[in-house]
């Protein structure tokens, strides 16, 4: 067998991780197995690659016109920002439940009376990894986390990871679809 026939093999072995390369030395084994390559692979998934847009609510909104924006956008999670797309909480579903089964007139209550806030809201930045993301949801039991920027007036939100995010991304690793 030539050198050129085994050539395309040892590249894919190498691409998986199985095989390393190095000038003058030549193809060597890394000694990993396939679930070590596939944590590794793991490790590197960032939010990035993965998010989506974030649904958003000013904190001047009423109760009612929040739960008209979660029917419309089709999200579970909506993210309450002030005048500079600055995250000041979150309001899930269960938030919006809660206050519409009180006598209170939801066209009245504004969201910032209801929802989580500041600093008690848990976010992550684009460049975390996808698997600290699952861990703050479980430890949080929560089902999204907005992504945000930091500028000088606070945590810009940029993005929005949920449960559904990393089901995709679960999905997508068994498929073999991230590289
Ligand atoms: P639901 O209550 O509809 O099941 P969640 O489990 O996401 O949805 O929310 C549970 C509680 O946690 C709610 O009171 C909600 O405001 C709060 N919450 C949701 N997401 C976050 C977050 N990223 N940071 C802090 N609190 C959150």
């Amino acid at each position: 067998m030539t050198r050129a026939t085994l050539r395309p093999d040892l590249a894919i072995l190498t691409m998986a991780g199985y095989l390393d390369a190095r000038p003058r030395v030549g193809y060597f084994y890394t000694g990993k197995t396939g679930s070590q390559l596939l944590s590794d692979k793991i490790n590197k998934i960032q939010v990035n690659d993965h998010q989506s847009i974030p649904v958003v609510v000013h904190e001047s909104v009423s109760v009612y016109d929040a739960i008209c924006t979660m029917f419309l956008e089709d999200v579970g999670t909506l993210f309450v920002v002030d005048n500079f797309s600055i995250i000041v909480g979150v309001l899930s579903r269960k938030d919006l439940l809660r206050a519409s089964i009180g006598k209170q007139e939801l066209t009245s209550i504004p969201v910032n009376i209801i929802m989580t806030r500041m600093p008690n809201v848990t976010f992550c930045f684009k460049d975390d990894l996808i698997i600290d993301v699952a861990q703050k949801l479980i430890e949080k039991q929560i089902d999204a986390l907005p992504v945000v920027k930091k500028t000088d007036k606070g945590y810009e939100v940029i993005g929005r990871i949920t449960k559904t995010n990393i089901t995709k991304v679960l999905v997508a690793l068994a498929r073999d679809e991230i590289i």
